[in-house]
């Protein structure tokens, strides 16, 4: 992503103001920040807010200390710093008060993120403005990913391919959850990854909780293990989710893994322009019904993925939204039989102009581990 897709961005922010009937976006650290001007602002308690109204020049606040790590893209933004002691919602709210212009009522939209504390004592002090969120004016946006941006999932895709693609190397028998996480967790970092953003060894038992972490529980034969992970390499995700099998596990696993890994191929396929988000949830939802297990799926088929782990569209039951190219998101159906295993597969497509890429190449056999 260069210097001029950003000012592409700023400029579709801009155009994008009045239809949604907004006069300014105020961008607190976020991926919406980050998405818009390049700058990973840190979380931190001191404000960091990009203001972009309809004309006049874009403009970060950010905390002094912080400036010397913002790019400015050779001016494609002004940068404001404020420094400790100064009041800095005064600040905030003063740049936001300018990219108003004149006229009377206003709107401002903020980032869906932005603290409460920070947005309560924005709003405290510019009593004559309407707020709004700003996923209003940026979703629309960030939903469909440019060329660039599919390059760079393209490219974290193919990094975590590579550890998922080794979990067959592993020791996994005799060993905790959290040990073999942490070997998987260098190894996304060994593969490009600048940060893990979460490692899921969901053994035995633990694998029937979609969202378990890794804990101390012992790695044992018969285990059927759901390993479920991702990282951020460019400022993009990864997510994916591979089943092992320490020895031979119960039978019952094997078929369930069979009837998820045919869901989750059959949404893959359903995935094209015009469908909609929940008609693939459905394709997957309706096979494992079929076969059983519809009560055992316990959560949506899929979630958008970009600069976030998680973002819009979201694959779930009445989402009618409507599938476009350029839209990114995981497929990973599961069933979870509680007390004894889970099974998930996961891979991250993309909407093409006739039908749908799936940037994840590795294997979708069970990883037999002897
Ligand atoms: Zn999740
Ligand atoms: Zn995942
Ligand atoms: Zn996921």
């Amino acid at each position: 992503v260069n210097r001029d897709e950003f000012s592409r961005r700023i400029d579709a922010v801009r155009a994008s103001l009045t239809p949604a009937g907004v006069d300014a976006v105020a961008l607190s650290a976020s991926s919406d920040l980050t998405w818009l001007c390049g700058y990973d602002a840190m979380p931190l308690e001191r404000i960091t807010l990009l203001v972009v109204g309809r004309d006049g020049p874009a403009r970060l606040l950010v905390p002094a200390l912080e400036a010397p790590r913002v790019d400015d893209l050779d001016g494609l933004f002004e940068v404001i710093g404020w420094s400790d002691g100064q009041e800095q919602y005064d600040e905030a709210a003063s740049l936001i008060a300018d990219a108003f212009g004149t006229g009377g009522e206003s709107t401002v939209a903020v980032a869906d993120r932005m603290w409460a504390g920070a947005m309560l004592a924005i709003a405290d002090r510019l009593p004559g403005a309407t707020f709004t969120t700003a996923s209003k004016v940026i979703r629309p946006l960030r939903i469909r990913k440019s060329p660039a941006e599919i390059d760079a999932l393209r490219d974290v895709a193919h990094a975590i391919d590579s550890v998922a693609g080794s979990l067959g190397e592993l020791r996994w028998e005799g060993r905790t959850e959290a040990d073999v996480a942490a070997e998987i967790a260098g190894r996304i970092v060994d593969a490009g990854h600048e940060r893990v953003n979460f490692v899921i060894v969901g053994s035995g038992p633990n694998g029937a909780s979609p969202h378990h972490s890794a804990s101390q529980r012992t790695i044992g034969r018969g285990d059927a293990v759901v390993v479920d992970i991702g990282g951020t390499m460019n400022g993009y995700c990864s997510d994916i989710t591979r089943c092992v099998h320490v020895g031979d596990a119960e039978p019952e696993a094997t078929k369930v893994y069979d009837v998820v890994r045919r869901a989750q191929e059959a949404a893959c396929d359903a995935v094209r322009p015009g469908v909609t988000a929940a008609e693939v949830d459905a394709v997957a939802r309706d096979l494992i019904a079929a076969e059983g297990y519809g009560d055992f799926f316990i959560h949506r088929t899929g979630h958008g993925i970009g600069m976030d782990e998680h973002e819009d569209p979201y694959l779930v039951t009445g989402n009618d939204e409507v599938l476009e190219p350029g839209m990114c998101f995981s497929i990973e159906p599961g069933v979870y039989l509680p007390g004894r295993f889970g099974v998930r597969l996961e891979d991250i497509v993309c909407v093409t102009d006739d039908g749908a890429e799936v940037l994840n190449r590795t294997s979708h056999d069970i990883v037999d581990v002897p």
